[in-house]
């Protein structure tokens, strides 16, 4: 830049005139720097009183900082003699503060074209340089952010000037600023992707809407595609015009590439969850359906929206169990399992399932989905349910009173029993558990435990033995009999089950009626025999012409018929009884006159003992008087017929409120306590040595007990063994019907 000459001393005033208007601090110096003049300005900002300043070095108004600067600056400008321009702060005489100035100078030569003089002004600055600064600041912050930031960061200026990409950009694409011009960047895209991104980033331009898309970006050094999400929003200036987009690309090449394989793998599953028998279903974790496979949808006969209806499907009794379940899971997120009755949405028919649900869980623990399955379990259930219900059956049966159950291996050994069956073998519960019952011990014999091994083989063979009879020897040594019964329980444990019944009565009846026939057929021989001697003794008489006394000997015969006839009446009236076919003919009696009758008819036979006879009842009863009759003679009979050695029977006639009871008590051989109950069984009889060989059929006692409790009565025993026995007959008082 060339300048002319100032002129004289005249241009020199209008020059310092011109000084003083100015907003600016103006200044000239010599060419050694040295001031020789300074505005008002000047004198007013440095705060230095008017005229202080001629000769001074200028630079000592300067910042330290900023003097050494402007002294090159000047220097050159001397050399070259040319004006210049540079920046500095100059103290405020008045704050203290520093303040930017511009500083502009300008030389003024001489005719040798020597440097005279430096016309200079400083102009204030500082507002704008702070802002610059701030700016600068700021844009140096910018950039340190986004060099730090973990994207790719580009910025793109709509004039095309001011691209500007990050080093990490750089690094990856290895491409500049430059180079991503305009659509340039498109050709670091994977070419599948191209043009679907540019479609996007133009729509973005015309809409001047915030840009995404998703795109594989190469990468230079490795020379393969990753997978980016590129985002890019615009930055509008004061018109409203876009100036800039700023964009980033994050690298999601993991999260992608952890979706594909999420992706395969949920195709996986889908093919398998269709392949298995079970429903399958796959919730979010919120609990929306996610899929369901195309089982579960048959069984439901469901379409896919109604798939949120899903408790709707569970039987209304198995609803808030599961919906608490699945909302403690949902807030756990803990697997659950349950069983529940799903419904068949064509049958309507509700099934037994088992129900399953587990949480897939990323790494932070937060679920991504439920899986769940729903197995058809209702066969099972059933099994069980009726399992359950025939262990009930057999533990009542076991624990029954009347059946002994007896739980045995095959070797013999008894592992487990009721109550029953330890009552029936007379062993105790310790026995059993230190493993003292044996079936050997239980066998009358040796003979008979080896038939029983035989059927224990057979059990073996075909899972059960034919029931039969056994005599078992008890722990005291006594014998029973029972009805035995084994079937294998558990072929591969080896376990038996026995059931024992106890037939000891049944056997003694047997025998009882065994030894009865015998007695029978001669109780009917001895009237018999009697009845043809005497038949014998009375046609040898009437050939001899000598029958004498032939109503004696008629009276015999009539005695042993009417004990014959006794004798088939009792048969037959037990079988009667037995049939219940016994007949009565009731009728209203003086009872009073029976007993009466009854005892004077057995005195006339028995002359043997005294038969007393006390106490009225008063009473008119209705029964069968023959057959109330009957049971009384039979007490009395048996009185005299057991107490051979006595001479007294005692009838007493006794009238409670209730009831009529007629006594007969005697003096003789007394009936053992055991025995006072089964006398009433039929047939039964006392061992003939107690009864000291008195004869008869055990019939009298059952058909008088079967009688009295036609009418609602009982016989009761009082006795001491070798003592005499009371016999007492009680009927019930009948309330009076109104007759007809
Ligand atoms: P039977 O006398 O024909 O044997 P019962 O049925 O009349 O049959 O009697 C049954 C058993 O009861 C008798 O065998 C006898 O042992 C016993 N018995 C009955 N009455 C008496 C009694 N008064 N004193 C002692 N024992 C009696």
């Amino acid at each position: 830049m060339q300048y002319d000459l100032i002129p004289a001393e005249k241009s020199f005033a209008e020059f310092r005139l011109l000084a003083e208007t100015i907003p600016q601090l103006v200044w000239i110096s010599w060419s050694d720097g040295s001031i020789e003049y300074v505005n008002q300005r000047w004198h007013k900002y440095v705060g230095a009183p008017p005229g202080s300043c001629y000769r001074e070095n200028r630079l000592k108004y300067y910042h330290e900082d900023d003097r050494k600067e402007i002294q090159r600056c000047w220097q050159d400008a001397q050399q070259n003699g040319q004006a210049y321009e540079t920046e500095g702060r100059i103290r405020s005489g008045k704050t203290g503060e520093y303040r930017w100035f511009l500083e502009r100078a300008v030389p003024q030569f001489n005719t040798q074209g020597q440097i005279m003089r430096w016309f200079g002004t400083c102009t204030d600055i500082d507002e704008k340089k702070r802002a610059g600064e701030a700016l600068r600041q700021s844009r140096d912050e910018f950039r340190s952010l986004v060099e730090a930031l973990p994207q790719l960061v580009w910025i793109m200026s709509t004039s095309g000037r001011e691209e500007y990409v990050n080093q990490r950009w750089f690094d990856y694409t290895h491409a500049t600023a430059n180079d991503i011009r305009g659509e340039g960047w498109l050709s670091l895209l994977h070419p599948d992707d191209q043009r679907g991104t540019q479609h996007l980033w133009r729509e973005a331009l015309r809409t001047r809407q915030p840009y995404e898309a998703r795109y594989r970006l190469r990468n230079a050094q490795t020379e393969t595609y990753e997978w980016f999400l590129g985002r890019a929003v615009p930055l509008f200036n004061d018109e409203g015009e876009v100036v800039k987009w700023f964009g980033t690309s994050t690298n999601i090449n993991q999260e992608k590439q952890r979706e594909e394989a999420l992706r395969t793998s949920m195709d996986e599953f889908r093919l398998l969850a269709e392949m298995i028998p079970q429903l399958v279903w796959v919730d979010n974790p919120d609990g929306s359906g996610d899929f369901a496979n195309q089982r579960w949808y048959e069984y439901f006969d469901m379409t896919e929206d109604q798939r949120d209806n899903w408790l709707s499907v569970y039987h209304p009794d198995d609803r808030p169990k599961i919906e608490a379940l699945w909302n403690t899971s949902l807030l756990t997120t803990r697997p659950h399992e349950a069983e529940a009755r799903l419904r068949n949405g064509k049958t309507g028919e509700y099934r037994w399932f088992l129900i399953r649900g587990v949480p897939l869980l990323n790494e932070y623990g937060r679920v991504i989905k439920w899986f769940g399955t729903c197995t058809d379990i209702h066969e099972k259930k059933r099994k069980e349910e009726t399992m359950h219900i025939s262990n009930q059956r057999f533990k009542k049966l076991f624990a029954s009173d009347f059946i002994g159950i007896a739980i045995s291996d095959l070797q013999g050994n008894c592992r487990d029993a009721n109550e029953a069956f330890l009552r029936l073998v007379g062993y105790t519960r310790e026995d059993l558990l230190a493993g003292k019952i044996h079936w050997r011990k239980l066998a009358a014999n040796e003979k008979i435990y080896e038939t029983d091994r035989a059927s224990l083989q057979r059990l073996r063979a075909v899972g059960y033995a034919p029931p039969g009879e056994r005599e078992l020897v008890r722990k005291d040594g006594s014998r029973l009999w029972f009805f035995l019964g084994s079937v294998m329980l558990d072929r591969s444990e080896d376990t038996t089950i026995t059931f024992a019944l106890d037939i000891q009565q049944r056997k003694e009846f047997d025998q009882r009626k065994d030894d009865f026939i015998g007695i029978a057929g001669h109780e009917l021989k001895t009237p018999l025999a009697g009845l043809k001697l005497l038949s014998q003794y009375i046609r040898r008489k009437l050939k001899k012409g000598a029958l004498v006394d032939a109503d004696k000997y008629l009276a015999q015969m009539g005695t042993e018929v009417d004990n014959l006839a006794r004798l088939v009446n009792d048969f037959l009236d037990v079988s009667r009884i037995q049939a219940g076919r016994l007949i009565y003919r009731d009728e209203l009696f003086d009872f009073d006159a029976l007993v009466q009758e009854v005892v004077e008819g057995v005195q006339q036979t028995s002359p043997t003992h005294t038969i007393s006879l006390q106490g009225t009842s008063g009473q008119q009863y209705r029964g069968d008087r023959y057959r109330i009759g009957e049971v009384l003679a039979n007490l009395l009979g048996n009185a005299i017929k057991y107490s051979p050695l006595a001479q007294n029977v005692e009838v007493s006639i006794q009238k409670c409120p209730d009831n009529i009871a007629v006594s007969v008590r005697d003096f003789g051989v007394g009936i053992a306590k055991e025995e006072q109950t089964r006398i009433f069984e039929r047939f039964y009889r006392v061992s003939a040595r107690k009864n000291r060989g008195t004869t008869g059929l055990g019939m009298g006692l059952y058909i008088s007990g079967e009688i009295i409790k036609h009418y609602n009565g009982e016989i009761r025993i009082e006795s001491t063994e070798g003592e005499g026995a009371t016999f007492t007959m009680v009927l019930p008082e009948q309330r009076e019907e109104p007759s007809l």
